[in-house]
């Protein structure tokens, strides 16, 4: 029976060393193969040239430097641009890059489908299909990183796509060893940005291992209205959710984002605005409103300008800073909760 090669992109560079000494290769070559990988992107072990012929044959034998190709890329008429990727089972996922004044966020998934099934969003819809693999995580950012439309650099990446990446906890945390690693893709910690519905055990645990920008999908000021959008806020209410993020690490001047979801007649009110504004007290937030992209098939609308600009202004006069998120990208169906890893008119495998 063939043995199915190890794919060197799953593994952050601690784990590459310890791969490396178990071939009986030193230590340093782990170091040079992560180079080679993600400084010069290399996808093929007989190019890296620092490597003795025998090594890159043996390499080449029992493993691959594996890399993902976009099936369809759809920009949209604001430049965002969306990546469809079809990957090796056939299964689908999608990258969004968001073009800013001078450079470029990207927002990526960590699994197929989400378990999480927030009544608002088309991927919840989906279901739970299965988990990205490190190196699918990675290989989005990899991609992206070599193809950006115009010559502005990648600043930002956002787990904010397809998926709840703490729920693919393993996983996601390698890929962001890997993303911030000096001699993997470099990028800064507070550039890195977790979004989660609020698992707090894997919140608390992943704030210990890594430093990281976190972004968490509140959409309610109370329990109520929260276990009518957000399932996951019956295994972890709100005042967990809140107290977690009284016991993470935050370093000066950072703060936790807080993404609220506005739907029309649901968490759009001024009282509920009211309520957030206490129930965040205390804790280092900005706010980042989303008024709902709507989809087909969706059974909430977004509130009417006036609403969201006093919920806005009822949270400012409060003392937090908040922002409206201005949806890009939404006519290729790319915008915040429209992700469901379809080809223009096909179905997910
Ligand atoms: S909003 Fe995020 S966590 Fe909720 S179903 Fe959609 S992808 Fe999953």
């Amino acid at each position: 029976m063939l043995r199915q090669r190890i794919d060197v992109k799953n593994y952050p560079l601690e784990e590459l060393e310890i791969w490396m000494t178990k071939l009986g290769e030193p230590r340093y070559r782990a170091r040079q193969l992560f180079q080679a990988i993600y400084a010069q992107g290399k996808t093929d072990f007989f190019s890296i040239s620092t490597f003795p012929k025998t090594l890159r044959q043996r390499l080449s034998e029992m493993a691959v430097i594996s890399n993902l190709t976009p099936k369809e890329t759809i920009t949209s008429q604001d430049g965002t641009v969306k990546f469809l990727f079809s990957l090796s089972d056939g299964k689908c996922i999608e990258s969004v890059l968001i073009p800013h004044d001078g450079y470029f966020t990207l927002c990526i998934s960590t699994q197929v489908g989400c378990a999480q099934g927030c009544r608002f969003c088309l991927t919840g819809k989906m279901g739970f299909k299965r988990h990205l693999t490190t190196a699918e995580i990675v290989n989005q950012v990899v991609y992206a990183k070599r193809h950006l439309p115009r010559s502005w650099p990648l600043r930002n990446i956002v787990l904010m796509g397809m998926g709840e990446p703490l729920h693919n906890y393993e996983n996601t945390l390698k890929a962001i060893k890997i993303l911030l690693h000096p001699l993997g893709l470099g990028f800064s910690h507070r550039r890195v940005t977790i979004s989660t519905v609020g698992l707090v055990p894997q919140m608390l645990k992943m704030a210990q291992a890594v430093n990281v920008s976190w972004a968490i999908s509140l959409h309610a000021p109370d329990d109520e209205t929260r276990n009518l959008i957000v399932p996951a806020n019956r295994r972890y209410p709100l005042k967990e959710i809140l107290n977690a993020l009284k016991m993470m690490p935050l370093p000066p001047r950072k703060r936790f984002t807080i993404e609220y979801v506005l739907l029309k007649d649901i968490n759009s009110r001024l009282e509920h605005a009211q309520k957030l504004a206490q129930v965040l007290r205390g804790i280092p937030v900005k706010i980042n409103l989303i008024p709902l992209n709507p989809h087909p098939g969706s059974n909430f609308l977004p509130p009417a300008s006036e609403e969201i600009l006093v919920f806005q202004q009822t949270l400012q006069k409060a003392g937090y800073t908040v922002t409206i998120r201005q949806s890009k990208g939404a006519d290729i169906g790319a915008a915040c909760g429209q992700l469901d890893g379809r080809p223009e008119g096909g179905e997910n495998g």
